[in-house]
Formats: C-alpha cells, structure tokens, sequence
C-alpha cells in the first residue's frame, strides 16, 4: 500500500488517523484501517461521509470509499514498461 494518498474527492481533506466513524452496531473506528469494513460487525461501507463541521476538518459530504484512494501515476515509469513490452516482442 505504499505510495497510496487517501484524501476526500469533494474537499481533498486527509484522513489524520483517527476514529471519525460511526458504524450503525455502534463502532466508532477509522475506516481507512479496515479499508471500509466496520471491525464490530464486518459491514462494509461502500459510502464514506467526510467528517466536516466539529471534527478536525472535511465537508460533511459522501463519496464512494474507493474514490479517496489515490494512487500517483508515474508517467516515466509507464513509458519504460511499454518500451520494454514492445522490445520482449520483437525478440521473439
Ligand atoms: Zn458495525
Ligand atoms: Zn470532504
């Protein structure tokens, strides 16, 4: 999971570790932890409210809990990969 920034799609706001969740069996837990998943009932959240107003900070909206994954993609990186694709065909 390295490389791997978690911020709110709506507000860009980042998680800071702590138990901003509430599950409806009453845990409260960091969902980023569990990658969603409620640890007192294994519900998974498919949704995730960003804290917003009297929590450290967010916009209080709902996204998508896979949408405030953001994996950095590396063009050079990329480029590299497929020349060397292309170069393992020619071989053959
Ligand atoms: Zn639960
Ligand atoms: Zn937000």
């Amino acid at each position: 999971m390295e490389n791997i920034k978690i911020s709110c799609p709506k507000c860009s706001w980042e998680p800071d570790g702590g138990a901003w969740w509430n599950c409806s069996c009453g845990t409260t837990w960091n969902s980023f932890d569990t990658v969603g998943v409620c640890p007192g009932c294994n519900r998974k959240w498919h949704m995730t409210q960003c804290p917003g107003p009297g929590f450290p900070g967010g916009c209080g909206k709902w996204s998508k809990h896979d949408n405030w994954y953001i994996i950095p993609f590396d063009p050079v990186a990329f480029v590299e990969k497929v020349q060397q694709q292309s170069m393992d065909k020619s071989n053959i």
